[in-house]
């Protein structure tokens, strides 16, 4: 049965309700795969053995008598800043250390209610803040193509476990790059949603205005049954948009005779790999001969867009980070004044990353400086919109390079927050626009994955899935795997 775990999620499905395998035998295959790898790839703070076990045997009998959904029975990762009722959700966070929600997220209460599997809650970035997963204060997640690189973050965890094999698919949270730069640090594929197509209710908030959550799997077709198993308006989310949400495995499929595509100078920045700029430049060769139009655009702002968001995103978090006080939940370092527990529980409690931010943010914030800072941010984001709004008046699809570079060493840059930032110059710029960007990988630079970045109009999340599945098809990228069962001396079935 191991040889389940190279499953897609989309074969894993049609073997279920062929009945060939039963969700138990999936469940195992994955649940072993993790006792055999994890030690190595950490990329859960929780395991949630129990718990799957428990789903697979309801998945089976749901499977029955006739009533399952698409992710019933499929092993699932959740990044650890997604609410649940039966394990921990720490954020990556001392803070949040066994803190049990009282109530599921909306996008886990989805899954759950077709009895998908949830093999366990996976390694971020403290309250998703990095693009490593080194800011976590539990583990140091390990890149499944070379274990002493890392993942990409902040939902490194939920990339890895996918790139492992130890879960078909993942969810983790994007907010200037955490779904789509881990994904291609990996070699797997990763969408960052619109905003307002998934509902955040129970998402440890970061950055309010900018986080969505979104799929990562081996599959561009993968990426499409989890979105639309998790995607809708819910009432507990009033930034989630009331539209049709399409039915996005069906719109796969076809060439791209018609598509036009278009290519901006802007995402040709110092400081790019070489190497990396290369497989884009070729990755846009291939798009071209399955018969993209390639069209040069201007997205004049895109420069300005990396400053912004560092104004942006600390702004709201240090509004979003007021509420871990040592009084309401996780953490609480009891002192003699309610100040000093305040100044205790989060001066213990938040690791250097956050408190960084909460600083930055703070000080944008202060009177004084806001009209300077965040007001001025906001204009720049406008700015930003426009320009996409103008170039999708004359392209159905933006290509760009997910990252400028390819998974770093462990420790190259926890020194350096400059650098560490850079690692998502040409993600953010599609959440200050609020539009879908999905990663999907497009060759190797030294046996490490590089990936290539389709953004799309709001809620066009359809368009930008076909092309990354005519390219994925197109190519041999996606049917590479990682050398993680040769790096530790396991069989590898075919
Ligand atoms: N790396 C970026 C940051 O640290 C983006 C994080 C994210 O998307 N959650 O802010």
């Amino acid at each position: 049965m191991s040889e389940l775990i190279y499953r897609t999620a989309t074969e894993l499905r049609d073997l279920l309700d062929r009945g060939e395998v039963s969700a138990v035998d999936v469940t195992e295959a994955h649940l072993a795969r993790v006792q055999s790898v994890e030690s190595h790839v950490n990329a859960f703070i929780t395991v949630m053995d129990d718990v799957a076990r428990a789903q697979a045997r309801a998945a089976d009998e749901r499977i029955r008598n006739g009533s399952a959904g698409p992710l019933t029975g499929i092993p699932v990762g959740l990044k650890d800043i997604l609410c649940t009722v039966d394990a921990p959700t720490t954020a990556g966070s001392r803070l949040l250390e066994n803190y049990i929600s009282p109530y599921d997220a909306t996008v886990v209460r989805m899954l759950r209610e077709q009895d998908a599997v949830f093999i366990g809650k996976t390694n971020t970035d403290e309250f998703a803040m990095g693009s490593s997963t080194e800011h976590s204060a539990y583990k140091t997640t390990g890149n499944p193509w070379d274990l002493n690189h890392v993942p990409g973050g902040s939902s490194g965890g939920s990339a890895a476990a996918v790139g492992a094999h130890e879960v078909a698919v993942s969810l983790g949270s994007d907010t200037g790059g955490s779904i789509r730069q881990p994904a291609g640090f990996c070699g797997v594929v990763g969408l960052k949603p619109t905003y307002g197509r998934v509902s955040r209710y129970g998402l440890i908030a970061f950055a309010s205005s900018l986080d969505q959550i979104g799929p990562f799997s081996r599959t561009v077709e993968d990426a499409a049954l989890v979105l639309g198993a998790v995607s809708g308006k819910d009432h507990c989310d009033s930034t989630s948009v009331e539209i049709d949400v399409p039915d996005y495995r069906a719109a796969l499929g076809g060439d791209l005779t018609g598509v036009r595509i278009g290519v901006a100078d802007e995402y040709q920045i110092d400081g790019m790999d070489s190497r990396v700029e290369g497989l884009f430049k070729r990755g846009i060769e291939d798009l071209e001969r399955l018969g993209a139009e390639i069209v040069p655009i201007s997205l004049p702002h895109t420069e300005h867009a990396l400053a912004t968001y560092y104004i942006v995103a600390p702004a709201e978090a240090s509004a979003n980070l007021a509420r871990f006080d040592g009084v309401k939940y996780g953490l609480s370092i009891r002192e003699d004044t309610l100040l000093d527990t305040y100044l205790r529980t989060r001066g213990e409690g938040f690791g250097a990353e956050v408190k960084r931010r909460i600083m930055l943010g703070t000080y944008a914030l202060s009177s004084g400086y806001y009209d300077a800072y965040y007001v001025q941010a906001q204009k720049v984001r406008t700015l930003i919109k426009r320009d996409f709004d103008e170039a999708f008046e004359k392209v159905d699809v933006i290509a760009a390079p997910t990252s400028p570079t390819v998974s770093f060493e462990k420790g190259a840059r926890t020194d350096d927050p400059i650098q560490m930032y850079l690692s998502d110059v040409f993600t953010i710029p599609a959440n200050m626009a609020g539009i879908p960007g999905v990663a999907v990988p497009c060759g190797f630079v030294d046996g490490l994955p590089a990936s290539l970045q389709f953004m799309g109009r709001a809620f066009d999340e359809a368009t930008i899935l076909r092309v990354a599945h005519a390219y994925e098809q197109g190519t041999e990228w996606h049917a590479h795997r990682p050398p993680l069962d040769e790096a530790l001396g396991l069989a590898s079935p075919s």
